[in-house]
């Protein structure tokens, strides 16, 4: 049992004034294995005036100060890959195929942020004005537990780059890789108070840090739900805002594709992260006349697909990461039939063979028109949803109708005709024939999937305020 009782406020490992436990699961035993002490509106209240105060300094720094700062994070969040790699695997469950992966990201992101730091133009000429660009204040950089690490890295070196302070709310969930992450970014000896970790829960932390007068910017990465309650939240002091939410995202395979050879992707975009990714390519729209003909081979494809023990080397799908979200993937699965969609694979309760953990059967339905709740609504978990299409015209109309607009992913052998595809979907992100990411683009979404851009000179660009300079 790991007992996490620390959270960080200016440059130290403090006791926090909440008092609350909150348990910690391996969610592949359902075994409880930690607890983590809760921070409250008191710690915020601390962890904000420690990032306030060292914001006037912090802000006045040269690039080569913060590059330095960024390259010592870097080193120490590298240093500490394998520790990673273990707590993501016992507390989140993330298998072979992307715990590695989630274990070097946070790393890999500050090493992004350095590279866009590098060449950032913070000052440019308008007509007789020159405009600076200048860091907004404190930000809050709220973040979900489907990729702990990552967020926080990337939320933060980019915060860092703009000049900005930082108080961190990382998710509850997450504690025993947040505790590592801490631990690292400690080591890179940045000045006091430059960045804070306050564990809490959503509703207290959360809340507290999302309504504080001195927090001038809100990243958060999470629900659509909790998204849009925080543009409220932050109203009331006009708190710039970036939103990075849900998705329902489309995979949209052509007449003319080879379905043996684009299944891998279609699977590996829908079940990434065990499905427990915002960007998961969850409606798989096909064309009509060669449905039966895609339906074979997405079930031949997803008997090789195991779900199970993600310390095994051949699982491609782990467990859900709580009991919670079990039960929803699970109500979803019943909802598919009762909504008269047609199982084609998979279906309710755990994987045969398995009589604990959090685990899913990857699930396909087909028959599913796009108005159903398993089309329209982000399930989190390995299930997919396959939707005939008569043409081209209908394929994009039932693309673009969805409240939500992150990713999708365009599949066919003519690549002029994927790429014009491509322009008429409405999302932040679109893919022809890869699942390949760019580090140096924006990402974010449209409509319900969130509000600005992270990553590259976007993501930067959202920490800070342009001032006009005039001089007479
Ligand atoms: P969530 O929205 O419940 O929680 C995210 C974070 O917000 C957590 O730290 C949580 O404690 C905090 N929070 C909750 N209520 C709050 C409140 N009232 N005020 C302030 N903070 C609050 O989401 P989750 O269950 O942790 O994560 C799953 C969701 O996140 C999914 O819907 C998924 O699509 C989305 N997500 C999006 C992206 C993306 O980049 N677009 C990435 C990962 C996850």
């Amino acid at each position: 049992m790991q007992r996490i009782e620390q959270i960080y406020i200016n440059g130290e490992f403090v006791t926090p004034h909440g008092r609350e436990w909150f348990d910690l699961y391996n969610p592949s035993t359902e075994q409880k294995i930690g607890q983590v002490r809760l921070g409250d509106e008191e710690d915020v209240r601390l962890a904000v005036a420690a990032a306030k105060a060292a914001f006037p300094a912090w802000s006045r720094t040269t690039r080569q100060e913060r590059l330095a700062a960024l390259h010592r994070m870097h080193k120490e969040v590298s240093a500490r890959e394998d520790a990673l790699l273990e707590a993501i695997v016992t507390e989140y469950g993330a298998p072979a195929v992307r715990s590695r992966w989630m274990a070097t990201y946070p790393a890999d992101t500050i090493a992004q942020a350095i590279a866009v730091l590098e060449s950032f133009q913070f000052e440019e000429q308008a007509g007789a004005a020159q405009v600076i660009l200048t860091p907004v204040g404190v930000a809050a950089l709220i973040t979900p537990w489907n990729s702990d690490a990552g967020f926080i890295c990337n939320k933060l070196a980019t915060a860092l780059a703009a000049g900005c302070t930082a108080v961190i709310k990382p998710s509850e969930m997450s504690a025993m890789q947040t505790q590592i992450v801490a631990e690292a970014l400690h080591a890179a000896d940045l000045p006091a108070g430059v960045f804070n970790i306050v564990n809490g829960s959503g509703a207290e932390a959360g809340e507290a840090l999302a309504r504080h007068p001195d927090v001038a910017k809100i990243s958060f990465t999470g629900s659509s739900a909790v998204g849009q309650h925080l543009v409220a939240a932050g109203a009331a002091t006009l708190k710039r805002v970036t939103l990075e939410l849900g998705g329902k995202s489309p995979t949209l395979v052509l007449d003319d594709a080879d379905f043996s050879a684009v299944m891998p992707l279609v699977l590996q975009a829908g079940f990434m992260n065990s499905g427990q990714a915002c960007v998961a390519g969850t409606r798989i729209l096909v064309p009509r006349h060669r449905l039966a003909e895609f339906e074979q081979a997405a079930v031949e494809a997803l008997a090789h697909i195991k779900s199970g023990d993600p310390r095994d080397a051949d699982t491609d799908v782990g467990p859900m990461v709580s009991a919670k979200q079990w039960e929803r993937v699970q109500g979803y699965i019943r909802l598919g039939t009762e909504e008269g969609a047609r199982l084609l694979a998979g279906g309710a309760g755990r994987p045969d063979g398995l009589s604990a953990g959090w685990f899913v059967k990857p699930t396909i339905f087909t028959d599913a028109r796009n108005d159903m709740r398993i089309a329209q609504e982000e399930i989190f978990g390995p299930v997919l949803t396959l939707i005939a299409y008569d043409d081209e015209a209908q394929a994009i109309a039932i693309a673009n109708d969805t409240s939500y607009g992150l990713s999708a992913m365009v599949l066919g052998k003519d690549v002029d005709r994927c790429q014009r595809l491509a322009r008429q979907i409405d999302a932040g992100r679109v893919l022809v024939n890869t699942l390949a990411h760019e580090p140096r683009a924006p990402f974010g979404g449209f409509k319900r999937s969130g509000l600005g851009r992270e990553m590259g000179k976007w993501g930067i660009s959202a920490y800070l305020e342009p001032k006009t300079l005039m001089v007479g």
